[in-house]
């Protein structure tokens, strides 16, 4: 009787853990995700350990939304423009995120 090696005919996910993406595929926390390729849910490898992927940062606008609602929330008589608002703040945020990240690379910070 010979072994039976199964074959993969169907892409995989291939996703590894949030910090343990890179280097190369050894240890139990760098094996890749087993599901198929554009699985919904959490990820899962050769070992039923499943994870999620990193939350993403969230976009300028989005905080600048969070922060309209806090305002609408904490202050509703207090009568604004929420797209200006929205974006005034996005733009301010940029523009902090710029001036420290060419800070950064002056190494002024
Ligand atoms: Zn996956």
């Amino acid at each position: 009787m010979s072994a039976t090696v199964p074959t993969q005919t169907k892409p995989v996910c291939g996703a590894r853990r949030p910090g343990w993406d890179q280097g190369p595929a050894v240890g139990i926390n760098r094996i890749p995700c087993v599901l198929a390729d554009g699985h919904e849910g959490e990820h899962r490898n050769a070992f039923h350990q499943t994870w999620a992927d990193a939350p993403t940062a969230p976009t300028y606008e989005e905080i600048a939304n969070l922060v309209a609602d806090r305002i609408t929330t904490d202050m509703p008589a207090l009568d604004f423009d929420r797209a200006v608002f929205v974006t005034l703040v996005a733009t301010g945020l940029r523009d902090v995120d710029q001036d420290a990240l060419a800070a950064t690379e002056r190494g002024t910070r």
